[in-house]
């Protein structure tokens, strides 16, 4: 049931952090809803969870007009195409996907004045994945983008986030999940301000914990599986 699927999940986060010598309070859980009808979103928000995460703009578009009247934080999470970014700017709380200097730029251009700043976090391809997007995991050029990007003025530059490339065991995952976390010290040791790593799934959630994750992005253990379009 999805109610204890999501009490579960709240659940192994808490542990994780207690395990890894963390407030479990600084963990933000994402509900990933991507290819999950709008009642299940409103199952969720019943029990309490706020934050939803979906990858495609035309789906989110539906769910967040048939859930209007709840108080939801959206994310998104899917790639960012650059003629999509102003229905992005518009409808999102927080972006996890920015790629490029481009897209941070336009993003910024179209977020409504009244909104408060857009919270975005530099997408990094750690395990520099060809089929991947992201910008490769280069502390000089994420230096570089991370300066540009928080003089935009609509914009609230918050970390980084990956999606590890596919192991046979999740624990492997953690390599990733630590080279993340030094990209980020790297960045606020050259004084850029952050406090996000959006990092850890279904499958690694406790591992990312242990190596700082602060969002954590969960659709499968919550939801069960999507369904295929
Ligand atoms: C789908 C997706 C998730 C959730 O994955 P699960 O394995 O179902 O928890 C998290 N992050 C991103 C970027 C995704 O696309």
């Amino acid at each position: 049931m999805l109610s204890e699927q999501l009490k579960a999940v709240n659940c192994a986060i808490r542990q994780a952090a207690e395990h890894a010598d963390r407030d479990p309070t600084d963990i933000t859980l994402v509900a990933v809803s991507k290819r999950h009808d709008s009642d299940k979103i409103r199952l969720a928000y019943q029990c309490g969870q706020r934050d939803f995460g979906e990858n495609y703009l035309a789906e989110a578009l539906d769910k967040q007009t048939i859930l209007s009247d709840l108080d939801i934080v959206w994310h998104f999470i899917g790639h960012v195409q650059s003629n999509k970014t102003r229905k992005i700017a518009e409808n999102f709380a927080w972006v996890h996907t920015v790629d490029s200097l481009k897209v941070a730029r336009r993003l910024s251009a179209q977020r409504p004045a009244d909104m408060a700043p857009l919270n975005i976090c530099l997408q990094v391809n750690i395990d520099n994945e060809t089929s991947k997007s992201g910008l490769p995991p280069d502390q000089d050029q994420l230096l570089d983008l991370a300066a540009q990007v928080t003089t935009l003025p609509h914009l609230c530059l918050r970390g980084l986030m990956c999606i590890p490339a596919p192991k046979p065991q999740a624990e492997q995952n953690g390599a990733s999940f630590k080279h993340l976390q030094e990209l980020s010290a790297h960045l606020q040791k050259h004084g850029i301000v952050m406090d996000t790593l959006s990092m850890g799934m279904s499958d690694d959630l406790p591992t990312a914990v242990a190596h700082g994750a602060t969002i954590v992005r969960i659709g499968t253990a919550i939801f069960g599986q999507r369904q295929s379009i």
